[in-house]
């Protein structure tokens, strides 16, 4: 079932959205060599807990997990590039690292990725976060009242396929709202003009996410951690989006 907000429901999904901006402000922040995922997730979780806020990641165990997630942040490094369980691992200098993390504020969900390299930066690795975030802002400006969701799709694949990525559709962009993942499913390619109308009230989480040399993907041990197959490193950035009659609204912009 695809749930349209009115505008006041919007403004009370706003401080979703400005926590999720913080906690990934703070966490990238905190990204650095020698840093281990697990206090990366604490810190997450300790800015849940001072906050009042309640994790969707936590107890979230879809069909296809083998257990709880048990954590309340996705860090996956370097050839992972969704869903990354956090583990005892520090990072190191040049790795890169996505971080994607959704929150419940006063009933309201919101969901944000950010992909930030650490310590020094490959060349190869910055221009791939820079073609998904490119992806990003072409879909986000397509997100009006009176477009598709196949605006959105047809978006994010042209842009990939302009820098020679090959884009894998499995996992995408849904839309959100008291709950994490809800209708429409937004693949990261399609046809412009087709699917589900961009409707004011839809709230939506845009997620372009592409890796360097494949499309193709397997899943770690721990159930979770998605990788590229050919071992090529990913990026991931996501935004949550409110459509109205004034256009995209980003919900989750992070402003520091
Ligand atoms: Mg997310």
């Amino acid at each position: 079932m695809i749930e349209l907000l009115t505008p006041t429901q919007i403004d009370e999904m706003r401080p979703a959205g400005r926590f999720v901006a913080d906690v990934l402000t703070q966490v990238s922040a905190a990204a650095d060599v020698g840093v281990d995922l697990l206090e990366l997730d604490a810190l997450a979780h300790q800015m849940i807990k001072a906050r009042g806020a309640e994790s969707c990641y936590i107890d979230y165990h879809p069909s296809f997990g083998a257990m709880p997630f048990g954590k309340v942040i996705c860090t996956s490094v370097n050839d992972a590039v969704l869903h990354g369980l956090p583990h005892r691992y520090q990072l190191k200098d040049g790795d890169l690292l996505s971080l994607d993390f959704a929150v419940s504020v006063d009933g309201w969900v919101c969901d944000s990725a950010v992909t930030v390299a650490v310590g020094t930066p490959r060349e190869e690795d910055l221009k791939l976060v820079e073609h998904a975030q490119e992806a990003l802002d072409a879909a986000i400006s397509v997100a009006q009242p009176g477009n598709k969701v196949g605006d959105i799709s047809a978006a994010i694949g042209a842009v990939g396929r302009a820098h020679g990525l090959k884009i894998n559709t499995q996992f995408g962009g849904h839309g959100v709202g008291r709950t994490m993942h809800g209708d429409p499913h937004i693949p990261n390619d399609g046809r412009a003009g087709r699917g589900f109308p961009l409707k004011p009230g839809l709230v939506i989480a845009i997620e372009p996410w592409f890796l360097h040399t494949t499309d193709e993907i397997r899943m770690d041990d721990d159930g979770w951690t998605i990788r590229s197959a050919d071992g090529s490193r990913g990026a991931h950035v996501e935004h949550t989006i409110a459509i109205t009659d004034d256009g995209p609204v980003v919900m989750t912009a992070r402003t520091g």
